[in-house]
C-alpha cells in the first residue's frame, strides 16, 4: 500500500489573523461569496468587510440557515453563481464550515474555511458531513481535496464559551492513540493509504501538547484571553489532530464515541467530550500501560473532560444498553477494525465497563 499523507495548501493562526482576511483571500479570487450564521455574522462581518474593503474586493455575505443540508447548499450555491463568485469563505462552526466546502466542492471553486472556535478537528479536513434539513445524520461527503486555506484568529476563538476548546481537546486526545494502534495495524488511513512517520509525528506532538498546555490553555480561555498555551491549543485541536486523524488513521475511540451516540443520556455531550471516554476505552481495549492509562485519566480530570459514564450523564449503567454500544461500535466497516487485533463487542462491553470503573 502506497503512503499517503493529505492537509489544506495552507494553515494560517493568529491573534487578529482575521484582520488580514482580504489580502490572504485575494490569492484565490477577487469575488468572495461569504456565509456565516446570525451570531457568527455579527460577531466578524465588520472585520471582514473592513479587511475587503482595503484591497478594493467586493464581497458578498450570506446567512447560513443553520443546518449542513442539501437544500440548504443547494440555495447558497444558486447565490453564490448569481453573483459569478469565484472564491467561497466559510466562517464558523462545523456545520457552516462543512457547508463551505460542499458548495465549493460542487461549484468547482476554492474554499476558504475560517473556525471561530476550535472544538474539533474537523475544519482542515476533505470530508463534511451532510445533514437532513430536520437535523438527523444523513451522509458524510468526501472531497477530493482539503481546503486551500484555513485562518484560525486566535482571539475570537479564546472569547467562545471554555467548554468548546476543552471538547476540542478531547477530540485531539484521541489522535495519537488511534495513530499508534493504526501503525502498528497498517490499515489504510482516512487519506487512503498507509500512515507516513510525518503524520505519525503530527499526532505525537498533538498529544504532548495536550498534556504539556491543556490546562494553562483552559485557563486563560475562561478568562476570554488569548495565551501562548492557548495557541499551542488551538493549533493541537485543529491542526495537529486534523493531520492526525485523516492521515495518521483512526482506530478504536472514534467508533467507540460513534457507538456512545446510541445512548439517549449522553446526546448533551460534545464530541470531543464522548471522543475522551472512546480514548480511556480503547486504552482498556488494548490493556495499555496503566502508567498511561493514569496519565489520561489525570489529563481530563484537570480539565473537566468525562472519565466515566456518570460524568457522562449515565446514572444507572445498563449492561443491555451498554452491549448496544458496543455492538454499534463494532459495526461493519467501524474504524475499530484498523486496530492491531480481533475486536469484538463483548471485549469493547468488557473495557466499557473497566474504563468506567478505572475513571472513578
Ligand atoms: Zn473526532
Amino acid at each position: 500500500m502506497d503512503k499517503i499523507i493529505i492537509s489544506p495548501s495552507k494553515y494560517i493562526q493568529g491573534e487578529g489573523a482575521l484582520a488580514n482576511i482580504g489580502k490572504y483571500v485575494s490569492a484565490f479570487g477577487s469575488k468572495p461569496f461569504s456565509i456565516a450564521d446570525d451570531f457568527v455574522m455579527g460577531l466578524t462581518q465588520d472585520t471582514v468587510a473592513t479587511s475587503f474593503a482595503a484591497d478594493e474586493i467586493p464581497v458578498t455575505f450570506e446567512r447560513f440557515n443553520g443546518e449542513c443540508s442539501r437544500p440548504e447548499i443547494e440555495r447558497l450555491i444558486t447565490l453564490a453563481q448569481g453573483v459569478n463568485a469565484d472564491v467561497i469563505i466559510g466562517i464558523g462552526g462545523g456545520k457552516t464550515l462543512d457547508t463551505a466546502k460542499a458548495i465549493a466542492f460542487y461549484t468547482k471553486l476554492p474554499v476558504v474555511i475560517v473556525p471561530t472556535i476550535a472544538s474539533t478537528d474537523a475544519p482542515t479536513s476533505a470530508l463534511a458531513v451532510i445533514y437532513t434539513p430536520e437535523g438527523e445524520f444523513s451522509e458524510y461527503l468526501l472531497f477530493p481535496s482539503n481546503p486551500n486555506m484555513v485562518i484560525m484568529d486566535t482571539a475570537i476563538i479564546a472569547k467562545a464559551p471554555a467548554r468548546l476548546i476543552v471538547a476540542g481537546m478531547g477530540d485531539a486526545l484521541s489522535t495519537w492513540f488511534e495513530a499508534r494502534a493504526n501503525m502498528i495495524s497498517g490499515k489504510a488511513t482516512m487519506a487512503g493509504g498507509a500512515p507516513t512517520r510525518s503524520a505519525q509525528a503530527l499526532a505525537k506532538l498533538c498529544y504532548e501538547t495536550l498534556l504539556a498546555d491543556g490546562l494553562k490553555a483552559k485557563a486563560a480561555v475562561e478568562n476570554g484571553v488569548s495565551t501562548q498555551a492557548v495557541e499551542n491549543i488551538i493549533e493541537a485541536n485543529t491542526y495537529l489532530s486534523g493531520i492526525g486523524f485523516e492521515s495518521s488513521g483512526l482506530a478504536g475511540a472514534h467508533a467507540i464515541h460513534n457507538g456512545l451516540t446510541k445512548l439517549e443520556e449522553c446526546h448533551h455531550l460534545l464530541h470531543g467530550e464522548k471522543v475522551a471516554f472512546g480514548t480511556l476505552v480503547q486504552l482498556v481495549l488494548e490493556n495499555a500501560d496503566y502508567e498511561e492509562i493514569q496519565t489520561v485519566i489525570g489529563f481530563c480530570r484537570s480539565v473537566g473532560l468525562p472519565t466515566n459514564l456518570h460524568d457522562m450523564g449515565v446514572k444507572e449503567l445498563n449492561h443491555d444498553k451498554l452491549m448496544d454500544v458496543a455492538i454499534a461500535s463494532c459495526a461493519e466497516g467501524e474504524t475499530i477494525h484498523n486496530m492491531p487485533f480481533t475486536v469484538t463487542a463483548e471485549k469493547v462491553f468488557a473495557a466499557i465497563l473497566t474504563a468506567h470503573q478505572l475513571g472513578q
